[in-house]
């Protein structure tokens, strides 16, 4: 089967420091990658690889069996640490802000029966993500956990391929976290998601992912730090019906859990 993404010997490089080196990584439809990694890794220049925000130096990245487009495109949504909703749209008409610019590019404004429907789609993903009762509330007046749950929202409503995450959760307080893990472990078993998750936390990375990837340096010349890039030096395919065990490993090269 076509993995849903595919990087063949792909390279990142600024200059003469190389940030990312020789990444081989087939990635099936369904899976829910977590991404692991030290600080400076190149975990964030792995995701806006995937996000068409940056080209690779060399090497080749196909989504779906063909090139992936060279700039943002409807078929990723991302959700990040923070800053993803328009402060100055209220809650529903963030979610519709997407289908919005959708629509008037293919076929002008959304209008009557298109307008209630796509009105419809989005009132039902905020109920699913928990905001049901919140759809004309600006963004200032939301919890940090609400904000996160509205940029989920925002991203799905475009039934992206790939939902990219980058930090989602790390700066929500320990509870609200748990409820967001379980929010989206719900999420990507109803919708089918195939999800890339950067995370600082090698537990919700366990917990959560199907499959552990972890970037880093494999070699290091001290005489020059730039010489060489980090590759996956760990790629574990998780038993979803067996509880999560972090390898010791990698638990000494990621930060300590927070929650
Ligand atoms: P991580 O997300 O794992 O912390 P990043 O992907 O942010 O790592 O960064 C990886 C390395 O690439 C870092 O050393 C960073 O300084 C470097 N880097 C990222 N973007 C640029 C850039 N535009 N120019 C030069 N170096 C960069």
């Amino acid at each position: 089967m076509t993995p849903i993404l595919a990087f063949r010997d792909v390279w990142v490089e600024y200059g003469d420091k190389i940030v990312l080196e020789k990444i081989d990584l087939s990635v099936a439809e369904g899976a829910f990658v977590s991404v692991v990694g030290p600080s400076g890794a190149g975990k964030s220049t792995f995701l806006r690889l995937v996000l068409g925000q940056e080209a690779p130096s060399r090497g080749a990245i196909d989504l779906d069996g063909r090139p992936l487009r060279p700039e943002p495109g409807r078929d990723r949504g991302v959700v990040f640490q923070r800053y993803s909703v328009f402060p100055h749209l209220n809650v529903i008409d963030n979610v519709m802000f997407g289908l919005d610019c959708e629509g008037s590019m293919l076929r002008g404004r959304l209008t009557g029966a298109r307008r209630r429907a796509a009105l419809e789609q989005a009132e039902a993903m905020l109920v699913q993500v928990g905001l049901g009762a919140a759809l004309h509330v600006f963004p200032a007046q939301l919890s940090g956990g609400m904000q996160q749950r509205l940029a989920i929202a925002q991203a799905l409503i475009m039934r992206p391929r790939i939902l990219l995450l980058d930090e989602p959760f790390g700066a929500l307080d320990p509870g609200v976290r748990l409820d967001m893990h379980g929010l989206i472990s719900a999420l990507w078993r109803e919708h089918r998601l195939t999800i890339l998750m950067v995370t600082h936390d090698i537990k919700e990375a366990f917990k959560l992912g199907t499959r552990v990837l972890a970037f880093d340096k494999r070699r290091h010349d001290p005489q020059a730090p730039n010489r060489f890039g980090s590759a996956v030096v760990y790629d574990f395919p998780l038993d979803q019906k067996a509880p999560p065990v972090v390898p010791a490993a990698l638990a000494a090269m990621a930060a300590p859990a927070t929650a």
